[in-house]
């Protein structure tokens, strides 16, 4: 990326230098691809998963359908049919099938697994669905990307959404692949980049974190985090564990402390220098109960009461442990002030 920055890198201009930014540019669709499962013709670079989202929603020529955990960025990408979830955050099938069959969309979005409680969707299934009555499938794969397989093949969708800085790659970069032949309609026109699926000059030293972070993915990290999570849930007995019934990322652990407001726990887990999240982190600062908890049937004081611990790669036991013990500090002070003596 320092190297791009430092010179001019315009894949579009015709000197040398351009030359040289066509190559990088070209080198990082290949590694991009690849972690796709799509042909690098079938990548477009975008401005991150929200764009890529809007990007692929937008290639629905009909009725849209979308689950009721999805990103922001797809539940107000425009109107769209509410797909239910159960108790455990996961698509329901019975419901899924009357909306397949009343609304006939031309388009489901269902993410590969969700931002806020980790728990996966069963997509390979959605697919088959929605390819019996001819509606495409998008995955948004941002979260999901680097923690569990998200290759086109593998997901059996016709578009996937996937952001750099979920995986330790810069903000601001995303990529939306597409299945073979399906000819993308951009929604940002003016000038012939990226086949012309993407007006602007693309941001080179972006697109090639994004690949540089993509070739640095490490398949056993997953099995690792996943140790650390099951450590920190046993560490926390008196804590409600979202969506405990379904299959769930390794690194996403979402808590409930009844009756103490997220906000509260965030600011005390915070003077013991512990970051955590409450509700959507993309959305942080505004504190309302989280869409996803009441899609999954919690009521407004649960919802309002659950933080979202993520690890990652530099987390370690010891982290865990502090974890452990700042929480447990606070689950002990709530107990104490709502006992009557
Ligand atoms: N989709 C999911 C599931 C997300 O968690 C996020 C944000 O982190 C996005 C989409 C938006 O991605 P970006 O921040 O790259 O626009």
């Amino acid at each position: 990326m320092a190297e791009v920055m430092a010179g001019p890198a315009n894949p579009s201009s015709v000197h040398a230098a351009g030359r040289r930014a066509l190559s990088r540019l070209r080198h990082a669709r290949d590694i991009t691809a690849m972690a796709m499962g799509a042909a690098p013709e079938d990548v477009v670079f975008t401005s991150g998963g929200t764009e890529a989202n809007r990007l692929a929603l937008a290639q629905a020529d009909g009725p849209v359908a979308v689950s009721a955990v999805e990103h922001a960025s797809v539940l107000e990408a425009g109107p769209a049919a509410l797909i239910p979830v159960d108790a455990d955050g996961v698509v329901d099938f019975d419901r899924l099938d009357d909306l397949l069959c009343s609304l006939r969309p031309a388009l489901v979005s269902v993410m590969a697994a969700n931002n806020e409680t980790g728990v996966i969707q069963p997509v390979v299934e959605i697919a088959r669905r929605c390819r019996a009555i001819g509606a495409l499938l998008h995955v948004d794969a941002v979260q999901a990307l680097g923690k569990m397989p998200t290759d086109m093949l593998a997901l059996g969708a016709d578009l996937v959404t996937v952001s750099a800085h979920k995986i330790g790659g810069p903000p601001g970069v995303g990529a939306l692949a597409h299945r073979p032949g399906l000819a993308l309609r951009p929604l940002q026109r003016g000038g012939g980049q990226e086949m012309g699926r993407r007006a602007g000059t693309e941001n080179l030293p972006g697109i090639v974190g994004f690949a540089s972070a993509l070739s640095s993915i490490e398949a056993a990290e997953a099995g690792r985090v996943a140790v650390l999570r099951d450590r920190l849930e046993a560490g926390v007995p008196f804590a409600t564990v979202v969506g405990q019934g379904a299959a769930r990322l390794a690194n996403t652990s979402c808590l409930i402390l009844g009756g103490v407001r997220a906000e509260v726990q965030l600011m005390r887990l915070d003077l013991d220098g512990i970051m955590v999240s409450a509700g959507a982190a993309c959305s942080s600062g505004k504190v309302a109960a989280s869409h996803v908890l009441t899609a999954m049937g919690l009521d407004e004081v649960a919802a309002r009461s659950a933080i979202r611990v993520s690890l990652g790669w530099a987390s370690t036991a010891q982290d865990v442990d502090r974890f452990i013990e700042s929480y447990s500090r606070l689950a002990g002070l709530a107990t104490r002030a709502a006992s009557p003596t």
